[in-house]
Order: structure tokens, then sequence, then C-alpha cells
């Protein structure tokens, strides 16, 4: 019976077993390109984690999110702290002054009526000013003790933040380092598989790439890996031969173990 295959075989793509022989390799020609699709995936995907990697190396957000409400509480003391002092000096002031009225009332010197009662006007408004100024520095020094106590915080947290930011900075940078080496492996790897692969079926392979991101699919229990289908008996003996086959439905090289 004659048999129309639905598969299409490039001429072109044809290798024969002969040039096996002729390069010294038992391995097929799909299994070849198998085998360099799969080592370009690794690389492809180490060089995404490498990427990764160098992108969370370097300038820590919390680090710098806690560096600077740092900064916004040190601000916050230093102006608590010049507000205390100037309601301190002003105290001091009012008390120098209330002394000096003091004397003049209960030293003997001042008799008239009207200037005593002046002086016990000028004494109790010295007291209303020192009584509001004192509790005022109450209020600052609480203010102080707070923010004092959330930098001690904020100092703490930062000295944990950052002790894990440097080990995981060098537990990165070890990665990193891996990482490089084993890309560079895979790289050379690479090299050796497209040297055993004649350039006509590379640029077949890289145009397949190109339209489809990866080229040859694997057949698993007579199925296309790649679009799920289903596999005819011809193609699958097709595919266990020397001639690179398509798939019918997605049109990768098919390869077969
Ligand atoms: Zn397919």
């Amino acid at each position: 019976m004659f048999y129309i295959p639905l598969y299409f075989v490039i001429p072109e793509l044809i290798i024969f077993h002969a040039r096996y022989k002729i390069v010294g390799c038992k391995m097929s020609t799909a299994q070849k390109l198998y085998q360099l699709q799969e080592i370009e995936q690794a690389i492809e995907s180490q060089e995404k984690t490498l990427s990764d990697c160098l992108g969370r190396l370097g300038d820590s957000e919390a680090v710098n999110r806690l560096k600077l409400r740092m900064k916004t509480a040190r601000q916050q003391l230093e102006g608590l702290e010049q507000k205390q002092h100037s309601a301190e000096w002003q105290i001091e002031d009012i008390e120098a002054k209330a002394v000096a009225v003091k004397n003049k009332l209960y030293g003997g010197q001042v008799t008239n009526p009207k200037e005593l009662s002046s002086l016990q006007q000028e004494e109790k408004v010295l007291e209303s000013q020192r009584d509001r100024l004192e509790e005022e520095t109450l209020q600052i020094m609480e203010q102080v003790e707070a923010v004092t106590a959330d930098l001690a915080a904020l100092e703490d947290e930062l000295g944990v933040v950052e002790r894990e930011w440097c080990s995981r900075q060098e537990e990165l940078s070890a990665e990193i380092g891996r990482l490089k080496e084993s890309v560079s492996a895979l790289k050379e790897k690479r090299q050796m598989a497209l040297s055993s692969i004649d350039t006509r079926t590379l640029d077949y392979y890289n145009r397949l790439k190109k339209q489809k991101v990866w080229a040859v699919a694997k057949v698993e229990q007579g199925t296309c890996r790649s679009c799920r289908i289903s596999l005819s008996t011809a193609e699958l003996q097709r595919a266990r031969g020397d001639k690179l086959i398509e798939c019918s439905s997605c049109r990768r090289i098919l390869f077969l173990d």
C-alpha cells in the first residue's frame, strides 16, 4: 500500500548514517541537537538566575529604610533637646528675676504699698511663667525619652538586618561565583556539541529556534512532548531512522530516545 506521510522531510537535512561514521559519533543528529538544546536551555536558565543574583547584590532596601528612619529620629531628638535647653534657660532667667523681686519685696527697702503690690503681682506672673515652662520641659523630656528609646530599638534592628544582609551578600557572592563557573563550563560544552554537528543542520536548527524558541521536541510514549500530539506509527518509525523528522503538528525536530 502506498503511504503518503503527514510529515515532510527537508531533503538537505537528510543525514546519512555514513556521516556519523565519518565524525566517529554514535549519537543520531536528532540526539546531538537535543543535547545541544538541553545545554542551551541550561545556559539560559543559569544566566537568568545569575542576573537575578547580580540584581540582588549591593544596596539593601531594608538597611536603607532603617537608616532613613534613624536619621529622622536623630533630627527629631536634636530639635527636642534644643527646645529643652531653651526652656531650661528661660526657667533660669525667670528664677533670677524672681529672686530679685523677692529680695525687693522682703528686703525691707521697699515700703510703698503701691510698689509692694506691683512687686507681688510681678512675683505671681514670674511663678506662673516658671510653672508653665516647667510643665513644658517635663513634656519635652518625656518626648526625648520616647525618641531615644525608638532610636535604640532602630539601632538594634539595623544591627540584625545588616548582619543578615551581610551574610546573604556572602552567600549571594558565592552563588554568583558558582553560577559563572557553571555557565562557562556549559558554554564550553556547547562549543563541543556545536563542533559535532554540520553547518547545514545547525542553520536549520537555529532557524527553527528563532521561530519556535526551542527547536527539538522529545518523543515520549509515542507523543511529541512539545505539542502533546500522538504521533502515528509511521512518524515514529521515521523518527527512529537517521533522517531529521519534524513533528506534523508543531514542526519541531523529533527526538526519540
Ligand atoms: Zn509537536
